[in-house]
């Protein structure tokens, strides 16, 4: 419990630090300037349905495409962006090119899945969320439902109430909310009877240990699904990298899957291609 007070501390001042607004000022002049030259890449990964194999959904994915190191994943930027107070504008941002995706899926007939978007903790308490990504939303003429938004589960963690209001406003207009990260390292289960989730997505950390000889391991994500179904939350497994993760998250009735195994996170013009059909 002490350990886990001073995580509580670490990731508050993590969050607060680095105010120093002519170095935040700085960063946020770069990051407009590289997203306004196209370098900032929303990268989709496919959701699989257990049963048939078919698509469940997807999940938008930021990559910043460095003009001398290639297409870089977030794990190298976010955590500077959050520590400056400027990953809002990385959401935001994700969220108006999902927008714009699913837009031209309508106007050209194509057969609909939810998208995910990530927000961070900070962005979800800014005030007046959810007016803002309803603009958003509304503006491409998207209906709610098919914009996950997707919240991991250590946010609920350190500001419990907050969130629990802030979700309860975006599912009243119709937003879809995705528990994220589902049992790793900040768990926070009783998220799960608070809220109303349109899907709950198990860690990559849980479903990499399943099948390894670890009994425990399974027993605890068998138990969990469990405990999702009977509350009527579809599960999602992330990371599910093999056919034998596949075959025990099949047995434990598990909805769907996302992972290396199917396949990886795409270029959404690729994703398009390969997922998305015309209706005919
Ligand atoms: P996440 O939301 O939990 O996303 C799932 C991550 O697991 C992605 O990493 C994905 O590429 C990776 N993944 C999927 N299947 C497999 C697999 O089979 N094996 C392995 N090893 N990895 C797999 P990615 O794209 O690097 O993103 C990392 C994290 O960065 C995300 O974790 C999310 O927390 C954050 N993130 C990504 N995009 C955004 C964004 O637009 N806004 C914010 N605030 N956070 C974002
Ligand atoms: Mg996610
Ligand atoms: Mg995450
Ligand atoms: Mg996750």
């Amino acid at each position: 419990a002490k350990l886990h007070m001073i995580e509580k501390k670490k990731l508050y001042y993590n969050s607060i630090e680095g105010k120093s607004k002519y170095n935040s000022k700085k960063i946020l002049d770069n990051l407009n300037a590289e997203i306004a030259k196209g370098r900032f890449l929303v990268y989709v990964q496919p959701k699989i349905t257990v049963a048939e194999s078919g698509l469940y959904g997807a999940e938008a994915l930021i990559r910043y495409n460095s003009p001398d190191y290639g297409v870089i994943p977030p794990v190298k930027f976010i955590p500077t962006l959050e520590k400056e107070g400027l990953i809002r504008h990385i959401d935001f941002f994700v969220l108006e090119e999902v927008c714009k995706l699913i837009a031209k899926w309508i106007a050209e007939k194509r057969t609909l899945v939810p998208v995910s978007v990530n927000f961070s903790r900070t962005t979800l308490l800014e005030s007046r969320i959810a007016d803002s990504i309803e603009e958003i939303v509304d503006r491409y003429g998207i209906p709610h439902e098919y914009i996950l938004i997707e919240i991991t589960e250590s946010a609920g963690y350190i500001e419990k109430d907050t969130f629990i209001s802030i979700g309860k406003i975006l599912t009243a207009r119709g937003f879809s909310l995705s528990l994220d990260d589902f049992c790793s390292e900040y768990s926070c289960v009783s998220l799960l009877g608070a809220l109303k989730f349109r899907e709950v997505k198990f860690d990559r950390s849980m479903i990499s240990q399943l099948g390894g000889g670890e009994k425990t391991a399974d027993t605890v994500c068998e138990t969990m699904v469990g405990l999702c179904s009977k509350l009527g939350y579809p599960v999602v497994a992330e990371g599910v990298e093999t056919e034998e993760q596949l075959e025990i998250l099949k047995k434990f009735k598990c909805d769907a899957v996302q992972g290396f195994f199917f396949d990886r996170p795409m270029p959404a013009d690729e994703f398009e291609k390969k997922y998305i059909y015309s209706q005919s």
